[in-house]
């Protein structure tokens, strides 16, 4: 295993790459790059083969890890050269995605509103709750998708909002993807592993998958991104994804034409594995808590349903695929490591309308 030392840099290898993007897209290092590749070898018996790989994103930052800390380099920093007094988010009561804008949002002194909708109440929901509140996030409970979408809208007219969407899938924030695909082809250059064949990731706004096709595209690399779907079809589909790679491909040769004509029209092999997801998004499935033991013996740290432990069910499909036999496959890890310790009283701040994701035993 071979690793380098890892701090936050001062400016992405994209902005090298693409020197017109630094001139017009602001930057803000939070990420503590490179992260590590290495070997899955607590997989072994799980993957029944020990060469498969993965890349470190869980260990991306001490605030909060995981796959929305590259995309916060690109997006909070838009946020602070707007001079944003405060930013307004959507996800689930489980999202990570609100618990990076909380923890991130604390982290740089910019207060955080949340609208949060339900999703099937986990251990991880509750922690993530304690983790927003515990973060001075303000939560606003949005139940179904409607009532949610009615509290976002109007949030988001608070004077001085930055609107941060659920998923922060815009093509600024996937510049952050785009980036890694240099950092991970300047690992393999140094020897730190082989050029992969495929990439497996859990795959839910598709942001992260469209990034990292059109990273290795651009690289001329042949690598297929498998996504294991984690969000429902309408949600995550072949039409989605086009049209974020495609949008994010041309917000970029907008401002770096020389991208443009690197790219061609090449944007990147990916496919979706459907066979993990279950009943949906947040639900547990027999082989996802199954997965989760695998996820501990891999990293040392508790997974979760939605998106890690699924992750390895897919992993595990395409590890004991024949056709993949052959492949250098790498797990690219989005959770984040960062588990905060919440303080004692935390539940007792949580609002009135959330209080009964705390009620009753949960399932995983
Ligand atoms: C947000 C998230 C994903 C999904 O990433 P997308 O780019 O939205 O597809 C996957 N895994 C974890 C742990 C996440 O927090």
């Amino acid at each position: 295993m071979a690793t380098v030392a890892s701090a936050t840099r001062a400016r992405p290898l994209l902005f090298d790459a693409l020197p017109s993007l630094a001139e017009t897209v602001p930057f803000l290092p939070l990420a503590e790059v490179p992260t590590a590749v290495e070997r899955c070898a607590a997989l072994s018996p799980y993957l029944g083969r020990d060469d498969v790989w993965m890349k470190r994103d869980d260990l991306i930052s001490p605030v909060y890890g995981g796959n929305k800390v590259r995309r916060y380099e690109f997006v909070l920093a838009d946020a602070k050269a707007r001079g944003a007094t405060r930013i307004v988010t959507l996800g689930g009561i489980a999202s990570t995605q609100v618990m990076a804008t909380a923890r991130f949002g604390q982290h740089l002194g910019i207060p955080v509103t949340a609208v949060l909708f339900d999703q099937p109440v986990t251990r991880f929901a509750r922690e993530a709750i304690l983790t927003d509140v515990d973060a001075g996030a303000t939560l606003i409970h949005g139940g179904g998708y409607l009532r949610s979408a009615w509290r976002f809208y109007k949030a988001r007219k608070t004077q001085g909002a930055y609107v941060i969407n659920p998923g922060a899938a815009s093509p600024r924030a996937n510049l952050g993807y785009v980036d890694a695909m240099l950092e991970l082809a300047a690992q393999v250059e140094r020897g730190e592993m082989p050029r992969p064949d495929v990439i497996v990731l859990p795959t839910g706004s598709s942001g992260t998958l469209a990034a990292l096709a059109l990273g290795a595209a651009w690289l001329g690399w042949d690598t297929e991104i498998v996504g294991v779907r984690i969000t429902l079809r309408i949600a995550t589909n072949a039409l989605t994804i086009g049209l974020i790679r495609e949008r994010t491909a041309r917000w970029i040769a907008a401002r770096a034409p020389e991208f443009g004509r690197a790219l061609g029209s090449r944007r990147g092999r990916y496919r979706l594995f459907h066979g993990a997801i279950g009943e949906g998004y947040g639900y547990p499935t027999r082989e996802s808590i199954e997965a989760m033991e695998w996820y501990r013996a891999l990293t040392g740290k508790p997974g979760e349903v939605t998106y890690s432990a699924k992750a390895l069910v897919g992993l595990r499909a395409v590890a004991r695929d024949p056709a993949y036999a052959k492949k250098t496959i790498l797990l690219w890890q989005t959770l984040s490591d960062v588990r905060p310790v919440i303080p004692e009283g935390t539940r007792e701040r949580v609002p009135r309308d959330l209080q009964w994701v705390f009620e009753g035993s949960v399932p995983a």
